[in-house]
Order: structure tokens, then sequence, then C-alpha cells
């Protein structure tokens, strides 16, 4: 959702003038957009404001903003600790920046803020609903982006023909929970409906979607994701914990049982699905006994993906406020680090079923001199001598596989079997 909302940024910027640098020190204007979801994200961003101080110092006329979950309602206490900072803005509130900027070179901005990215890319983010109802007990963003507000889908219709028609192949649909999109609406839509309606824009090749939860993603998502072509066989869906206890002091709102059921209903709707999950280790009053279910769940189900984390308490959610962080930060680092090894075990075998098979891979462009994409799984493939296929759709025959991602060569053409190199 940052990359999204820094996009949108970035275009409007664009659009007054203003030109990409990485370059701190040579910047008129730094933007830093901030994730507070854990307490790591966190201090990354406080690190860097340290960082911009002598910057700012040095240049007065430097304009420096924060961005994004770090900045809740109140910036009192963060104007005091943090000087530095010319303009506070939460997420997606990007205006105060641009009028900063728009009195600096003497232009309007309004009108500036659009979907279109500076520099549109193969793929690209859509935003569909901001904000989250859930308030699971560990989760600052309700906090942070608000309660749930779906976008209309001739709005997204509208801004997914515009990246068509801007070269973009694949959008991601983009919301804390994508399957509770349209519940706010007065229109009687979901996630299904929106999907038939993207899928219908020509030059779209793919869609994907994230972030799911257990409790919306309903059987018509599920048979919609399986009927249309173009949406990807890739579900990621959280579960965060195995234990039925933890998950109700996290106030999830399912059971392991049921969070089991819906992956095999997931896995028997939509033949070849990948599925991705993330997870906490060391919530509040985790047992060893208790962390041993999400280490089962994990050895059982076979996760494509696990995105795993150590709980930290963040400031003003019910867990800060009602329990205590008690698992040692030792012993967090032993759970997570046992989930990943056994992750990496079962990431590598799944992977290596795909050797010699041949998957069709979106080039997206070229990192060190190869050609990298994605096949329909979310793998990440590198492919050699497909530097020329960039925004294309292409067969490759894997031959190397690992856990984090697969190489291969293009398919040659044969012309027997349909498969065609080069299909754009
Ligand atoms: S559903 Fe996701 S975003 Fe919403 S409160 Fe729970 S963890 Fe946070």
């Amino acid at each position: 959702m940052n990359v999204a909302d820094s996009e949108r940024l970035e275009s409007a910027l664009d659009q007054m003038g203003l030109s990409k640098t990485t370059d701190l020190a040579d910047a008129d204007v730094v933007v830093l957009n901030s994730c507070v979801v854990r307490q790591s994200a966190e201090d990354k961003v406080t690190s860097m404001l340290g960082h911009m101080k002598p910057l700012k110092h040095e240049n007065k006329n430097k304009i420096v903003a924060l961005m994004g979950c770090l900045v809740g309602p109140n910036t009192k206490n963060l104007k005091q600790q943090f000087p530095q900072v010319d303009v506070f803005m939460r997420p997606q509130q990007y205006q105060p920046l641009l009028d900063i900027v728009g009195d600096r070179l003497d232009i309007d901005p309004s009108g500036c803020v659009g979907p279109l990215t500076a520099t549109p890319a193969i793929t690209a983010y859509i935003p569909i609903i901001h904000g989250c109802n859930k308030m699971c007990s560990f989760c600052i963003i309700p906090y942070r982006r608000g309660r749930e507000v779906s976008r209309s889908i001739t709005d997204i219709a509208r801004e997914t023909e515009l990246l068509a028609d801007r070269g973009v192949k694949e959008i991601t649909l983009l919301g804390q929970n994508v399957d509770s999109y349209g519940q706010d609406l007065t229109a009687d839509v979901d996630l299904g409906d929106l999907l038939e309606a993207v899928h219908e824009i020509d030059s779209i090749e793919r869609i994907r979607f994230l972030t799911s939860h257990p409790n919306d993603m309903s059987d018509h998502i599920i048979e919609t994701v399986a009927e249309l072509p173009k949406v990807c066989e890739n579900i990621n869906l959280p579960f965060q914990a195995g234990d039925n206890d933890v998950l109700t002091r996290m106030r999830r709102g399912y059971t392991n049982r049921e969070y089991r059921d819906k992956i095999e209903k997931i896995r028997e709707k939509i033949p070849g699905v990948s599925v991705t999950t993330d997870l906490i280790v060391g919530f509040c009053g985790e047992t060893d006994k208790q962390f041993e279910q999400t280490y089962n769940l994990v050895k059982d189900i076979r996760f494509d993906k696990v995105h795993s984390a150590m709980y930290s308490t963040r400031p003003g959610t019910i867990a800060s406020k009602k329990m205590e962080d008690d698992v040692p930060a030792e012993t967090k680092r032993e759970r997570l680090h046992a989930i990943d090894d056994l992750q990496t075990d079962i990431q590598g075998e799944i992977n290596k079923r795909y050797h010699d098979e041949t998957v069709e891979v979106l080039i997206e462009d070229i990192k060190r001199g190869t050609a990298y994409g994605r096949n329909r799984n979310d793998k990440l493939v590198y492919v050699d001598d497909a530097t020329h296929s960039i925004g294309q759709s292409v067969n490759v025959t894997i031959h190397r596989t690992g856990p984090w991602s697969l190489g291969g060569v293009l398919k040659p053409f044969t012309g027997e079997d349909g498969g065609s190199n080069g299909h754009s």
C-alpha cells in the first residue's frame, strides 16, 4: 500500500515538473513514506529522520515531508520530536506537500493527484479499498488508515484503462482487506464483481489482488478467481497464529480448523493455486505448545511463501493496552528461525517441482543483466536471453530452482503446441 501511495505522490510531483532522484543531499524535496506495522519498520524511519537533520541544517530550503502511518491525527509530538520535518501527512493525504511545492514554484497543484504513475511499469498497484474495520488486537493499521472506504468500480476500471493505455499489463488490486471490498458501498458489489469488471479491459493480461482475510473470502470470490482466466492463481491468506486461544486474543475471528477448511476449499476450486500467508510469532502469552500449532500449520499446509514476523507492541492497539508482551525476545527469535528454516525447506521442495516445466512469465525488467518476471503463481523467474522481451509474456522452460526463485530459458517456438514466445 505504501508503494502505491508513493507512486501516486510521485505522479503528482512529476506533473508539477519535479523529477525523481535518490540522492538525498541533492534533492529539493525529500519524502519519507513511513510504515509502523512493526517496531523494526518504525526504527528505520526514525533513523532516516535522524539522517535528514544535518542535511536540512545545511540547506534550509530543502523540503522534508513525512508521510504514512507514523503520522497519526495529532502531530504535536511528532513536530517536537522531528523539527527537521516541514510537513506531516497522513496516508494518502498528499495535498499539504503539493501546496508547499506549488507555492515555491508558483503553480497551481490542483488536479495533480491522479491515478497515473509517473513512470509506468509493466505492473501496477491499484488501491481499491482504504482502511480496515477488523481491529485485530495487535494491529495499528485501523488507527492510522481509518475505517474501510471502497472506491467505486467505475473509478477503478477507469484507472485500470488509463494504466493499460500506458503499457501496464498486470495489475494488483490492493487493500488491507480486499475481500471486504464493497461492503461500505451502496451498490451491492463485492471483489468478485470488481474482478469481472477489470477483466473486461483488453490489454490487461493479468490481475492479482492483495491481501485477503479468511473470514471475508467468500465462495463468490473464490469461484470468480477460478473462472476468470486473467486472474492469477495466487492467494495471500494470512493466518497469523495456529493456536485457537492465541487467535481469540488476536481477535482474528476464526479457528485453526476453519482456516484449514478455507485453504482446502481454495485448493479444490482453483487448480494449481499457490498460497502464501502472514504469521506472527511470540504474540502476548504465546506458550511453546501454542507456537507448535503455528509450526504445524506451516508444516501441514505447505505454503508457497510465508511472511513471518516477531510480535512487537504497537502503542495504541488493544494488545498494547490489555495484554503483556511477555514472550522473551530470545524465544521470539528462536520461533521465527524455526518457522523460517521449515519454510525454506518447503519452498525449495515446492519449487523443485517446476524443474523442466514450461511456465508463462511476464517479463518485468532487467536486473544485473538478466531479465526477470513472475509466473502466474507469483514465483520470481530469471530468464536467460530475454532482455528484449520486457513487457511480454513468454514461455520459459525452468532449469534452475531454489527456495526464492526459478531460472530458465525461453522455450523455442515450434508452432506445434500453440505456445509462442514474445506474444504480448
Ligand atoms: S485485518 Fe489486517 S489490517 Fe485489518 S486489523 Fe487485522 S491485521 Fe490489521
